[in-house]
């Protein structure tokens, strides 16, 4: 379903017109969306302007990061150009610029500032003198990133204090940026997750985080992990699980998971064989006819797999649905059947899988939702079971870093499907406008988050709950 308000937005004559009259008409900017599967350098001759602590382990992981990315890095804070940044320059042939102020004209792709020296609360005034003068140079979709420690690891009050603060900071800078489609997020890294930064960063600085801002990304080093990121093709020779996959979110999971090398076997429901195998056949993957909530479907779905290929990598589980209706009205099947589809099949199939099918090294992604983490009127069955959602994937994801493996869940917002379009019309236009972003997401956008978590480059980031929401003014 198409936003005529984005498309309409995208004609100057249109923005302007409404500007000049004094409209009461938002104008959200359409998103950059990536063209096709990852490159080797997303950030080819993009200006990213870095506020360098100028010390320190995550200022050489940016150095190399953003160099090997092919960005134009632009340095605001030393005096002279930091030596880790000299090594990228020579390494990767991308020199450094410094700046003492930001100059007229510029247009930066991205902003990252390091905080990861924060210690206390005066530490803050960095944040606004960097912003203060850069945000103004930020172009349209660009990206604000800020890197700091988490708050929990502190050792005193006033460092914790200065850390916790960068995430109310980013929450609102994002709210200022979105009608600009710009996005912010901040990455809190801990201690010896470094080598986890080059995936998020890239992630989070290119197009494939669209619809994802105002969020807090913490890294971890619990996982083990012995692979090397591949940043082109990252999913070769990968075997993907993805339910519900004959349409919306889970469609287009498949294709940017198979775009990204990923045999994809698409599950959905007998009925949908049609879909499925269109779905299936334009992804070279299998479909898979199985109800998730059938007492034999765990058992169907280990087999089809360890027959078929062996074994799964990757694990989506996207197949939901709603049953809405307040709870003094609503049947007793319906709370079972949302509370079944959307957790209680995703236990048992994990139950299956985990074990003998799943193999070391593995990604599986629950699809949440906002409402499960914010409650809306007429959803107490669907946010349980999406709050629940949240949880199980806390609860179980340390148990298995050991082999190697995350799961995470994906909270979408609002996003343009079959789900959202059978909304009253009001309510609808109200939902697409209540993000920072001023719209709806795709169902692409929601895959690409997903996709990441899939990647190898994803690894340091597990047990956790990622939103693809575009800023809601909702949810947590
Ligand atoms: P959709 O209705 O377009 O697609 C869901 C798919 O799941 C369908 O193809 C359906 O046939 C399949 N499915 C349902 N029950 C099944 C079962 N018992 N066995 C096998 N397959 C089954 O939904 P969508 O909008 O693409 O949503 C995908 C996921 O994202 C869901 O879990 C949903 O709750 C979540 N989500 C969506 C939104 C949104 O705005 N669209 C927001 C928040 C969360």
């Amino acid at each position: 379903m198409s936003d005529l308000l984005v498309d309409l937005s995208a004609n100057p004559w249109f923005k302007q017109a409404v500007k000049q009259l004094g409209l009461p008409i938002p104008t959200p900017q359409k998103l950059a969306r990536p063209a096709g599967p990852r490159v080797a350098r997303p950030l080819e001759s993009r200006a990213v302007v870095v506020h360098s602590a100028g010390d320190g382990v995550v200022d050489g992981v940016l150095a190399t990061t953003l160099a090997e990315a092919g960005a134009d890095p632009h340095l605001v804070g030393p005096a002279e150009i930091p030596s880790d940044w000299q090594a990228a320059a020579e390494a990767y042939g991308r020199p450094a610029t410094l700046h003492a102020d930001a100059p007229d004209g510029f247009k930066a792709h991205g902003l990252v500032f390091d905080a990861s020296n924060f210690k206390t609360p005066e530490d803050l005034r960095g944040l606004y003198d960097f912003f203060n003068a850069w945000l103004p140079r930020l172009r349209a979709c660009g990206r604000v990133i800020v890197i700091a420690r988490p708050a929990d690891k502190a050792k005193d009050p006033l460092e914790a204090a200065a850390r916790a603060a960068v995430d109310g900071f980013i929450r609102s800078v994002a709210r200022e940026i979105g009608r600009k489609g710009a996005t912010a997020n901040a990455v809190f890294v801990g201690g010896r997750a470094e080598k986890y930064l080059p995936g998020v960063l890239r992630f989070l600085l290119s197009e494939r985080s669209a619809f994802i801002t105002g969020q807090p990304f913490q890294l971890g080093a619990s996982l083990r992990s012995k692979i090397e990121p591949q940043w082109v093709k990252p999913l070769d020779g990968k075997v993907a699980l993805v339910t519900g996959a004959a349409r919306g979110i889970g469609a287009a999971t498949a294709e940017v998971l198979a775009g990204e090398g990923a045999t994809v076997v698409c599950l959905d429901r007998p009925g949908d064989e049609e879909l499925c195998g269109k779905i299936a056949q334009k992804v070279g993957g299998r479909p898979l006819m199985v109800d998730i909530t059938g007492d034999d479907a765990p058992a169907r779905i280990k087999q089809a797999l360890l027959e078929q290929l062996g074994g799964v990598d990757i694990v989506i589980h996207n197949a939901g649905i709603t049953r809405d209706k307040t709870l003094a009205r609503m049947k007793p099947e319906w709370w079972d059947q949302a509370v079944d589809v959307n957790l209680g099949a995703v236990t048992r199939i994990n139950g299956a899988l985990v074990d003998d099918v799943l193999r070391d090294e593995g990604r599986i992604v629950c699809l949440s939702s906002v409402a499960g983490l914010a409650g809306n009127v007429g959803q107490t069955n669907y946010a349980a079971s999406k709050a629940g959602l949240v949880g199980y994937v806390r609860t179980l994801a340390p148990s298995l870093s050991k082999r190697g493996i995350t799961l995470n869940a994906v909270a979408p917002g609002f996003i343009e499907t079959r789900l959202t379009a059978a909304i009253p019309a009001v309510t609808r236009e109200a939902g697409r406008r209540m993000s920072a972003l001023g719209q709806g997401g795709l169902p692409v956008d929601v895959a690409e988050l997903i996709t990441f978590l899939s990647t190898p480059g994803s690894a340091g980031l597990t047990g956790e709950v990622f939103r693809a929401c575009g800023g809601m003014f909702i949810g947590a």
